[in-house]
C-alpha cells in the first residue's frame, strides 16, 4: 500500500515470510540483494516476484529442478524476466518445480517435493506430516504467492502447469494465448505448447503483469507479430453482454461433487447477472491427453539432446565419448525425464512416425477446430460463445501419500484433463479461486477465451473472483 509501507519494509516482510514457510520447499535459490541497492525504480517500484527455475536469469542458477543443470548459470535473462526487471520488479528467488516441468504435482524435483501451505502443520516433522500436494509443475511459484513470500510469480504452462497449482493452492493462475508472451529464455518442454504464465493474488494483478510482459519479441520466432492490446479492467465488471459456454464433455465421471456444485453455482451466478449460459460440445478435447503425451515426448526427445555435458549440463566420466555421455545422462536425469526421452524416440522412429506422431497431429487439428467452432462468430455477432467455464481439476488437492501411488504419467492424465486442451489449441485460460471446500482446501474454476481475447477472459475472471 503506497504511502503506508515503504519498499524495504515490503521486501523485508516477504523475506521473513519466505523464512517462516521454508519447510514447504518453494524456492530452489533465493536471490541476495545487496544492502542499500536501489530497488524502487520503474512502475513496479521494487515489487518482489518469484521466477520458476526453468526461466533463464542472468548470473543466477537456473536448474530446471534437475541434477543435469544444477550448476547452470545463464548469461542472459528470459525476455519476460527482463521486462519485469526493467519495470522495476525484484527477483526474490527461483522457484521449485517438477524436473524440466514434467509433472502435475511438483513432487518430481531433484530438490525434493514442494508442499502445499494449506493445512500444513508447521509444528510437525516432515515424516509425521500428511501434507497436501501443490499441483504442478509450477508448484513452487504457487506456494510463493499463496504464502506472501512474493507478490507474484512466473510459471510455465504446457499442459496445465500454471492453472493446476494455482487451483490447488488458491491463487489466480493465468495462461495467456500461445505467442502473446515471449518464450525466449524459457527452457523448452514442448515448444509448440509452452506458455509463460502468471501467479497472482488478484485478477487485477494478473492484468497488470500481463500488460507489462506481452508484445512481440524478435528473439522468439513463435511470438505473435501483432501487439496484444492492453487489458483494462473496470472497478466492478459486468457480464450481461457475454455468452458463457459449458462444455458437456467436461462432466467426467471422476469429477468430485464439490467441484461440480461450485461449477453449477457459478454458471447460475453468470445467468443471474444477465449473461447467457449455454451448453456447448467440444467432442475431441478428451483425446488431448493421449495426443499430448505423444507430441510432447517427441519434443522432449529432441530438446533433451543438448544436455550432453559438453554443450550443456552435468559432465559424466568414462574412457570414451559414449561412456561419458551415458554416465552424465544417467546421473543427470530423473526417471520421468528418461522415460519421456525413450517414449519420444520410439514415437519418432521411422516406422512409427505415421502411426503415432502424425495421427496425434491430426487429432490436435480436430481439437483446435472444436475450439474454433465454439468461439466462431463471437466478435462478428455470430452464434459463438465468448468464454468457456469449466473445472480446473477433478478434485481438490490430494495428500502426498495418495498422490504418489500412481506413476507420473497417470497422475498427469488425471490432473491435466481439463487444462491440456487449451494448450493444444493455444487459447488463453485462467484459474480463479472460488471457495474453500468442507475439508478446508481451495476450490477453483477455469475460464477459457478465444485466442488473444485476454480482455474478455480477465473481465469475467474479475467478476467471479
Ligand atoms: N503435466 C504435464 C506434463 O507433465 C504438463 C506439465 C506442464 O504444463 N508443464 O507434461
Amino acid at each position: 500500500q503506497e504511502g503506508t509501507v515503504s519498499l524495504p519494509e515490503v521486501y523485508a516482510a516477504c523475506t521473513k515470510r519466505m523464512q517462516q514457510v521454508k519447510d514447504l520447499n518453494a524456492f530452489i535459490t533465493t536471490t541476495n540483494h545487496e544492502k542499500g541497492q536501489d530497488i524502487s525504480q520503474g512502475s513496479l517500484a521494487g515489487l518482489p516476484f518469484g521466477v520458476k527455475d526453468n526461466y533463464c536469469t542472468k548470473g543466477e542458477k537456473t536448474t530446471c529442478a534437475s541434477n543435469m543443470l544444477k550448476q547452470f548459470v545463464p548469461s542472459y535473462n528470459a525476455t519476460v524476466v527482463e521486462k519485469l526487471c526493467a519495470a522495476g520488479g525484484t527477483i526474490m528467488g527461483k522457484t521449485n518445480m517438477d524436473e524440466f516441468a514434467m509433472g502435475s504435482g511438483s513432487v518430481d524435483s531433484a530438490f525434493g517435493a514442494v508442499k502445499s501451505p494449506w493445512k500444513y502443520d508447521f509444528g510437525k516433522s516432515e515424516d509425521e506430516n500428511d501434507w497436501y500436494i501443490t499441483g504442478g509443475s509450477s508448484g513452487g511459484s504457487a506456494v510463493a504467492v499463496a504464502t506472501g513470500s512474493c507478490f507474484f510469480a512466473l510459471g510455465s504452462d504446457t499442459g496445465g502447469s500454471v492453472r493446476s497449482p494455482a487451483a490447488l493452492c488458491g491463487t489466480v493462475g493465468l495462461k495467456p494465448t500461445y505467442g502473446a508472451l515471449s518464450r525466449h529464455g524459457l527452457i523448452s518442454l514442448a515448444n509448440a505448447m509452452d506458455t509463460p504464465g502468471i501467479f497472482t493474488r488478484s485478477v487485477d494483478d494478473a492484468a497488470l503483469f500481463f500488460n507489462i510482459m506481452s508484445g512481440h519479441d524478435p528473439l522468439d520466432s513463435t511470438s505473435a507479430q501483432h501487439t496484444t492490446p492492453n487489458v483494462k479492467l473496470a472497478e466492478v465488471e459486468k457480464v450481461k453482454d457475454l455468452v458463457i459456454g459449458i462444455p458437456k464433455e467436461y462432466h467426467g465421471p471422476q469429477l468430485s461433487p464439490e467441484i461440480l456444485d461450485a461449477w453449477d453455482w457459478m454458471a447460475g451466478k453468470f445467468s443471474d447477472a444477465g449473461a447467457k449460459v449455454v451448453s456447448v460440445s467440444l467432442p475431441n478435447t478428451m483425446h488431448s491427453i493421449q495426443c499430448y503425451y505423444i507430441l510432447s515426448s517427441g519434443d522432449v526427445a529432441s530438446n533433451m539432446a543438448r544436455y550432453d555435458g559438453i554443450e550443456f549440463g552435468h559432465r559424466g566420466s568414462g574412457s570414451s565419448f559414449s561412456e561419458m555421455l551415458a554416465d552424465g545422462r544417467t546421473a543427470g536425469f530423473g526417471n520421468t525425464v528418461k522415460q519421456r526421452i525413450l517414449a519420444g524416440n520410439y514415437f519418432l522412429l521411422k516406422q512409427n512416425y505415421t502411426k503415432y506422431y502424425e495421427q496425434a497431429l491430426k487429432i490436435r487439428r480436430l481439437i483446435v477446430n472444436d475450439f474454433r467452432a465454439v468461439f466462431a462468430g463471437n466478435s462478428t455477432g455470430g452464434s459463438g460463445v465468448d468464454l468457456l467455464l469449466t473445472p480446473v481439476s477433478i478434485s481438490t488437492a490430494a495428500r502426498y501419500s495418495d498422490f504418489i501411488q500412481a506413476n507420473n504419467r497417470s497422475r498427469c492424465a488425471e490432473h491435466d484433463i481439463y487444462t491440456q486442451p487449451a494448450n493444444m489449441s493455444g487459447v488463453p485460460g485462467i484459474s480463479v479461486p472460488i471457495k474453500i471446500s468442507k475439508e478446508g482446501l481451495p476450490v477453483s474454476l477455469q475460464l477459457m477465451a478465444d485466442n488473444f481475447n485476454e480482455q474478455t477472459l480477465l473481465r469475467a475472471a474479475k467478476f467471479i473472483e
